[in-house]
């Protein structure tokens, strides 16, 4: 069997940029298990499904085409072979993806995918239960976190980067929301696995972080 690190938490902590530059250091797949949540809702917006419905969702995900491919710096998301790369980072497909994500059915069919995913030499594996549920048996877990005004403040500048006029307060109201959504949901909440090391990367780079876990996968 493959070995696996699963890295979880909250929006915002950095989680993506981290496991992609894991993943590339250790020479391993990567998955990033948001990105399947993101793209259910872009075919239920696009099949015009109800997103509260979880077992029109569930019955629909094994009649997509999903296809992940993993560039030199980033992954490609592709649906029945069109790219939507860029529409599952919209901030209404987070939304609707979050909302979705509470259907117990709808996540114990995306099981199996994400578990493919699980190929020699390795996986690093990114998302919310990833470690709690998907991978449990995972040598190393982390749990990945920030204060959410340093979320909120890397969000911002993202978005400033990418020419999007922003409001810092809104994206902080809007992490706050996201957070309480992901942690009280009863299907998978959001918390650590109870053998999960924590990483607070308020005060890191994600380089340092990048650093951190690797020091953690030579133990
Ligand atoms: O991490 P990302 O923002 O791409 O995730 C989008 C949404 O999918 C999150 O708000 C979360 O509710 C959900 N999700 C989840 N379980 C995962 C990954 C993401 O419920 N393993």
């Amino acid at each position: 069997e493959a070995p696996v690190v699963t890295i979880d938490g909250p929006g915002g902590a950095g989680k993506g940029t981290v496991s992609l530059m894991v993943a590339r250091r250790l020479g391993w797949h990567y998955l990033d298990s948001g990105a399947l949540y993101r793209l259910v809702a872009v075919a239920a917006a696009r099949d015009g499904l109800d997103i509260d419905d979880g077992d029109a969702l569930a019955r629909r995900v094994g009649q997509l085409r999903i296809e992940f491919h993993l560039l030199t710096d980033a992954l490609q998301v592709q649906l029945d072979g069109v790219d939507v790369t860029a529409a599952i980072r919209e901030e209404a497909c987070a939304r609707s993806a979050s909302r979705l994500a509470v259907h117990a059915r709808l996540r114990s069919v995306l099981l199996p995918l994400q578990r493919a995913f699980a190929r020699p030499p390795g996986l690093v594996a990114e998302g919310r239960d990833m470690g709690t549920v998907v991978f449990p048996q995972a040598p190393l877990k982390v749990f990945l976190t920030a204060s959410v005004e340093q979320r909120a403040r890397r969000r911002w500048l993202q978005l400033s980067a990418a020419g999007v006029d922003a409001s810092l307060d809104a994206i902080l109201d809007e992490l706050r929301r996201r957070d309480a959504q992901d942690a009280s949901r009863a299907t998978a909440p959001l918390r650590p696995a109870d053998d999960a090391v924590l990483v607070d990367s308020s005060d890191l780079t994600a380089d340092e972080v990048c650093a951190r876990i690797l020091g953690h996968c030579q133990e």
